[in-house]
């Protein structure tokens, strides 16, 4: 009986281990051969130590998954650099280069990661939503974003952020694999505290991250702390509410001693405003956190940016009233349409 080929970028090398220990693989050997493949993308010819037969039988119970690049755009503007790939099932999916260069000695790459196809959480302000849910992605799938845009960049890759397209706490086993694998000595190895999981507020994929105490670091895309206008925003809070949301948050604090960051989407006249600010300062009394402040970038035209002086009056209004580090997020690449979805909302929609 054939037995279907162990995937390669599916696996930490312990788990890459013990699915290939029947074939004489070592945990060495399972080291060698994740190395090879996550940072050359192919199988080790040969390696001082191991018996090439021992190889060559390895080789032949295993494949290499490979994504399928269909477009890539990279920005004029600020070199973010969006890609659009396929995978197994044909869904398509994106992933973005962001360079990092502010500093001329330490130039380095963030890749934006999809999790899902697709994404059934309906938030009102984002691209990805109006593809709806199509499916989880692979760990491979996942990595080979990585892999892919490491391999086409002329800049290391130091960090990675799971908010592309897709909600990773509903696609837990599959994220947390490959982020074991993104970092891992003998596969990216990216500094764990360098690898973000973003949520829009699963509280039992915040509960579980806390339980199984994953050195990742967690993002919370809150928006709004009035939980009415997040029911309208983010229909999510229907299932787990902004009080959930935040006791687990606490729980996290508590166990981890770390602060977990709130994502706050701004959209101006909405969640702008020295009432949002009271409100969200009311909501994390005693909690540390950090808050980063990202712009919408709603592809309907509905929802805008707040203005400068808008911006400046909503950081000041947060600094009076919550003793938190607030950093305004660059979301670049919009002449690229680089905000999550909107490169495969293209694709699957190209305009007339
Ligand atoms: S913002 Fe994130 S969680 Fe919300 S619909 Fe878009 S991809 Fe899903």
């Amino acid at each position: 009986m054939n037995m279907a080929p162990i995937l390669l970028k599916n696996q930490t090398a312990e788990s890459l281990h013990a699915a290939l220990a029947g074939d004489g693989v070592t945990p060495r050997m399972a080291r060698l051969i994740q190395t090879s493949v996550i940072r050359h993308n192919a199988f080790p010819q040969a390696a001082p130590g191991i018996s090439a037969r021992a190889l060559e039988k390895a080789r032949a119970s295993t494949a290499i998954p490979d994504l399928e690049l269909v477009e890539k755009t990279v920005s004029p503007r600020d070199g973010f650099a969006k890609y659009l790939f396929r995978g197994e099932l044909g869904d398509a999916f994106e992933a973005v280069g962001i360079p990092i260069l502010h500093r001329a000695h330490d130039r380095k790459l963030i890749v934006c990661v999809s999790s899902q196809a697709g994404c059934g959480l309906g938030c009102a302000f984002c691209a990805t939503a109006r593809l709806g849910f199509r499916r989880n992605l692979a760990a491979w799938e996942i990595m080979d974003q990585v892999v892919k845009i490491r391999a086409d960049s002329d800049l290391p890759v130091r960090g990675i952020v799971f908010m592309g397209m897709g909600e990773p706490m509903l696609n837990y086993d599959a994220v947390m694999t490959a982020a074991a694998i993104l970092s891992e000595p003998c596969g990216m190895a990216i500094n764990a505290k360098s690898i973000t999981i973003s949520t829009a507020g699963i509280v039992p994929g915040i509960r579980r991250f806390t339980a199984e105490r994953r050195r990742y670091q967690l993002i919370v895309s809150l928006t709004t702390a009035d939980p009415q206008v997040r029911r309208d925003l983010m229909p999510v809070e229907k299932l787990h509410s902004t009080a959930d949301i935040i006791a687990a948050m606490r729980d996290y604090h508590a166990a981890m001693r770390r602060r977990a960051t709130i994502a706050w989407t701004m959209i101006s006249g909405v969640n702008t405003t020295e009432r949002a600010a009271r409100e969200l300062a009311e909501l994390v009394r005693d909690l540390p956190v950090k808050i980063d402040l990202i712009d919408v970038n709603d592809p309907s035209g509905r929802f805008h940016p707040p203005s400068r002086d808008e911006l400046n009056a909503f950081r000041d209004a947060l600094r009076r009233h919550i003793r938190a580090p607030v950093v305004r997020r660059y979301s670049g690449g919009a002449d690229i349409h680089a905000a999550c979805g909107m490169l495969a909302l293209h694709a699957s929609n190209p305009p007339g």
